[in-house]
């Protein structure tokens, strides 16, 4: 942005859990203050604070309206004044009704103290129930052996947010482990470390998500 400053617009991934991930709310704010329109992507970061864990579904009863998981999210990414639009997958026409519905309803600097409260409040259980901060970037990828880090750190994640039984994913079992791709194939070459945005202990992590996936 700074050496090109022709851009008209860009594109920003943003939700309530990804708040100060790549640009994030920094980048948001410096984008509005040079006239760029801003585009959010994964506003429901792949889907998953559409179907979220149980506990933080539990914290969003606690309003008195019922909405949808999916509708907090996206009234979240359209509460910034600085974004012109959201962007979100959509795989049936209910869920086209609904999205337009809360876009429709939905104004900048709308939330109410205790809308946003709730919604920090989902996002501490939400990452608390995260066994790893990867938030499938792809940035160290590849890996010389082979190892598919974001996915297996993807799997570990959704067995712990959902609580699965230790040994339960047979996908990562036969995909992963048995074709050489899940975290036992970890050579602790280092490459990846200083790739990894999150500074994740990328090694040691994979070996604990290999032990926790294959039970
Ligand atoms: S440390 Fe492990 S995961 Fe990272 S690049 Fe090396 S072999 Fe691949
Ligand atoms: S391990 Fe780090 S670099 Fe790799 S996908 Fe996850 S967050 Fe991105």
């Amino acid at each position: 942005m700074d050496g090109y400053p022709e851009w008209e617009f860009c594109q920003v991934q943003y939700n309530y859990v990804d708040r100060d991930f790549q640009a994030g709310e920094a980048g948001l704010a410096y984008a509005a203050e040079h006239e760029l329109g801003v585009v959010i992507m994964e506003p429901l970061r792949g889907g998953a604070l559409g179907k979220p864990p149980r506990a933080v579904r539990e914290i969003f009863w606690k309003y008195p309206t019922p909405r949808l998981p999916a509708e907090w999210a996206l009234r979240f990414a359209l509460d910034r004044q600085e974004v012109a639009l959201v962007l979100s997958g959509m795989g049936s026409p209910d869920q086209i009704r609904e999205n337009a519905a809360v876009a429709d309803a939905a104004r900048p600097n709308a939330l109410t103290r205790d809308e946003r409260a709730l919604i920090e409040e989902a996002r501490t259980v939400f990452k608390a129930k995260q066994a790893v901060p990867c938030t499938g970037c792809g940035y160290c990828r590849p890996c010389p052996n082979g190892v598919e880090i974001p996915d297996v750190f993807g799997r570990y994640n959704a067995a712990t947010m959902f609580d699965a039984a230790p040994g339960s994913d047979s996908w990562y079992k036969s995909a992963y482990a048995a074709a050489g791709k899940g975290g036992d194939a970890c050579v602790r070459c280092g490459e990846c470390l200083p790739k990894c945005p999150q500074g994740i202990a990328i090694p040691d992590k994979l070996a604990e998500a290999h032990a926790r996936l294959m039970g």
